[in-house]
Order: structure tokens, then sequence, then C-alpha cells
């Protein structure tokens, strides 16, 4: 475990479901193609393409 904060992975998220920001941090190597869950409202997200620090997130269709 590293305890120091590193700034230089900071990346943010925005869930397109609920608008809230994910916590990527248990994410540690987040990459486009990637499946991600949002921790709010439990939205399954693909990885769309990560910009700038931004991660750009497509609900995926579960298909239920
Ligand atoms: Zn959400």
């Amino acid at each position: 475990m590293n305890s120091e904060k590193s700034e230089s992975s900071q990346m943010l998220c925005v869930c397109p479901e609920c608008k809230n920001t994910l916590d990527l941090s248990r994410y540690p190597s987040v990459a486009s193609g990637m499946v991600i869950e949002c921790d709010h409202c439990g939205m399954t997200l693909l990885v769309k393409e990560i910009s700038a620090g931004k991660v750009m997130t497509e609900i995926v269709d579960e298909g239920k």
C-alpha cells in the first residue's frame, strides 16, 4: 500500500446517470474500454476516452 498521496494520476469522472463524481481511487489504472461502476447509483459505465484528466464514460446496458 502506498500511503503517500500522488497528484499525478488524479482523474475526474462524472457519472452520466446521477451526475455524481466517482471515486476512482479503487481503479488504479483507468483506461479506455474498461468497465467501472458508479459507487453512487451502481450504474455500470464503460470508459470511452480519457482527456485532460477527465474520464468520459458511457452507460452500459446490461441487457436485463
Ligand atoms: Zn451514478
